[in-house]
Order: C-alpha cells, then structure tokens, then sequence
C-alpha cells in the first residue's frame, strides 16, 4: 500500500499532509519529505457538482476530509466515488497534480 507523501518541520517534527511556508508549531521555515502510513478515515465528505476550472468534466466527484493514521487531516479525492460516510477506511493511491486520490479500504 502507497506511504502518504507528508512533509515534516525539520526543526520540531510537526507533520502536515499540504505544503507549508512556516511551521505553526514553532515557526520553523525548514521542512523535510517524510512518508507516512497511508491508511486514513473518512472524516466528511461531499459530492463535487460544479468543479473549478481545473476539474471541469470531472463532476461529479467525491471529495473527502480524511484523517490519516499518521494524524493529519487533508482533503482528498476519492477514486470510483463510492457513497462513503464517516468513519468509513480509506487508503492513499497516488497524488495527482496536487491532488491526494484515495479509494475505499
Ligand atoms: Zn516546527
């Protein structure tokens, strides 16, 4: 199963699932690649109907807030757009123009 690409504050370990400019730990400006379990939970989720600009032709599509193991929360797509729920397993496939693509576990 894929690791989740994080990227940590090389000063105080924070994690976080996005780009960042500065730690809002400690203020840090240095971060590091650091992959992570790439198993999560669905924490919210809502169907895509009218995309941006960058998605048109896509809708529908699902879009999820995910937890992951590792204790971060992003936003993710969701390959094949089950009906997920809540609480529902999720796992990390791949990272797509920006874009975290998860599929139901
Ligand atoms: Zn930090």
């Amino acid at each position: 199963m894929p690791a989740f690409p994080a990227t940590e504050c090389a000063d105080c370990g924070e994690l976080y699932g996005f780009p960042v400019v500065a730690c809002r730990a400690c203020g840090s400006e240095s971060f590091e690649a650091h992959d992570v379990d790439g198993s999560g939970t669905v924490y919210a989720r809502t169907t895509i109907r009218v995309p941006g600009a960058d998605h048109q032709g896509q809708e529908p599509f699902e879009v999820c807030v995910v937890d992951l193991a590792a204790d971060i929360r992003i936003t993710a797509r969701i390959l094949d757009n089950p009906g997920l729920s809540p609480g529902d397993s999720v796992q990390f496939v791949e990272a797509r123009d920006g874009v975290f693509f998860f599929e139901a576990a």
